[in-house]
């Protein structure tokens, strides 16, 4: 039996799961389902930057629309730097990639994702509890148990669940996450409680560059749908020691932000009292930013079984840190190479098909995990004395171009090898 007439089940429908259901449906598996633990309507947005190798693959599976509808257009450039005493201009990237990056909330990405998928494939309040290894005289060869008592079973698991992956840990892999240092305060700041000097700064992606901190602000969306506003992420140096959440994502006071800031631009305070606007109770979410080391391997097969078996994408395999804006993007890439190659695969080997996928993603999640941690080194800087004279755009940019220029596509292709069914139309 090929791989798209098998029953596969997805665990998490974030941002990998949801790219992998689109194209596997596009490419003709029908047996596929997302089991995904929030409710459909629980999604707490935040601003993401999906960049042009992500956009490219999704543009290609006819996603390139509705994406646009709730995304911000081209934006004068990538990122933009400023002085986070003095708030002077320091320098910018040019966007130099087509199709060039969009600013969307998460929640509105996650829509966009949703759109074509029939809705009686998503369940929602789905937390996976175990999957329970069946043998062979059963009718399935996996049994997934849910925190509501349900259960549903499945040949081939998809493990998109997040850097705190359950289906990670039912594969064996019971390593544990690294604290970065580092953590984020996000929230939104609306355009119209900002002075008029600081809303025009902030039409394009502002660095606000400090000493072991560093702000970007993200204008998301767009005027016509009236979805554009300024997603803040604060990245601050803090030491777990007060962290009062057993969670990685909290609630803190604006206060807390603003103990960090207090001396930093005018722009900053006004961004600061935009916040206070967005919320008037005074809270913003707090995250604590964990990455976990690479992992050998990606899949596990059922024991005596050639096409049973469990594959991770997403941050519950190649979590990196968001120094590149690149988690949503990778999570997006791997989604759509699974679902080609066990969509086309040429006969019944699971375990060749899995061990391609990991040969195609894994050299380059490796990489951008390594260089994510640096750019974020880059993006803050240790020496608040001297780094307006290190700062240099230039290799900024050089930094980025390999992971931008990439097609998967044309990865694909070129390492395909006459293993799977592959549409030249996936080139153009
Ligand atoms: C501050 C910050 C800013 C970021 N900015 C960017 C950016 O600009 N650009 C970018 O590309 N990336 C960014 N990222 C990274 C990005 O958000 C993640 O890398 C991306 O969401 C990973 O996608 P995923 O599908 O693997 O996981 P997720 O999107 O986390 O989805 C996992 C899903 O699995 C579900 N789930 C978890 N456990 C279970 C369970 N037991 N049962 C059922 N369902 C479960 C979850 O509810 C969730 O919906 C940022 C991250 C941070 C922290």
């Amino acid at each position: 039996m090929a791989f798209r007439d098998k029953r596969i089940v997805i665990v998490g429908g974030g941002l990998g799961g949801l790219a992998l259901m689109n194209v596997a449906l596009t490419c003709g598996i029908t047996n596929i389902e997302i089991f995904e633990q929030a409710r459909e309507d629980g999604e707490v947005g935040a601003g993401v930057d999906i960049t042009a190798n992500a956009n490219r693959i999704l543009d290609v599976f006819g996603l390139k629309d509705t994406l646009l509808r709730f995304s911000s257009p081209k934006l004068p450039y990538f990122m933009e730097y400023h002085h986070y005493k003095s708030g002077d201009y320091l320098g910018h990237i040019e966007e130099a990639h087509e199709p060039h990056a969009r600013l969307i909330q998460r929640g509105h990405l996650l829509q966009a994702l949703k759109e074509f998928l029939p809705h009686e494939k998503l369940h929602y309040h789905k937390h996976l509890t175990s999957i329970e290894e069946n043998n062979t005289s059963e009718s399935a060869p996996y049994t997934l148990h849910f925190g509501d008592g349900s259960a549903t079973k499945a040949d081939i698991i998809i493990g998109a669940d997040g850097i705190k992956s359950k289906v990670r840990r039912e594969m064996g892999i019971g390593d544990s996450p690294n604290f970065s240092g580092q953590v984020v305060y996000r929230g939104y700041v609306d355009y119209k409680d900002l002075p008029e000097d600081t809303a025009n700064l902030l039409r394009t992606v502002v660095n606000f560059r400090g000493p072991k901190r560093h702000i970007i602000c993200l204008p998301i969306g767009n005027k016509p749908t009236k979805t554009d506003r300024i997603g803040f992420i604060g990245f601050m140096t803090e030491s777990l020691d007060t962290w009062d959440s057993e969670n990685w994502v909290s609630r803190s006071t604006i206060g807390d932000l603003q103990d960090h800031l207090s001396e930093w631009c005018p722009q900053v305070q006004h961004l600061i009292q935009g916040l206070f606007q967005s919320s008037p109770d005074g809270f913003m979410m707090k995250q604590a930013l964990y990455v976990r080391d690479p992992v050998d391997r990606w899949y596990k097969m059922k024991e005596g079984e050639e096409d049973v078996g469990i594959a991770l994408l997403g941050d519950a395999v190649h979590s990196t840190l968001p120094h590149q804006g690149q988690g949503v993007a990778m999570a997006i890439e791997s989604g759509v190479a699974l679902a080609i190659i066990l969509a086309n695969w040429q006969g019944n080997d699971l375990q060749d098909a899995f061990q391609f996928y990991q040969d195609i993603r894994k050299p380059r999640t490796d990489e951008v995990t390594k260089t994510s941690y640096e750019a974020g080194k880059l993006g803050s800087s240790d020496d608040p004395n001297h780094f307006s004279e290190n700062f240099n755009p230039e290799a900024l940019m050089k930094r980025m171009e390999w992971v931008m220029d990439y097609n998967l596509l044309e990865d694909l292709h070129a390492k395909n090898n006459g293993r799977m069914a592959f549409k030249d139309s996936w080139l153009s």
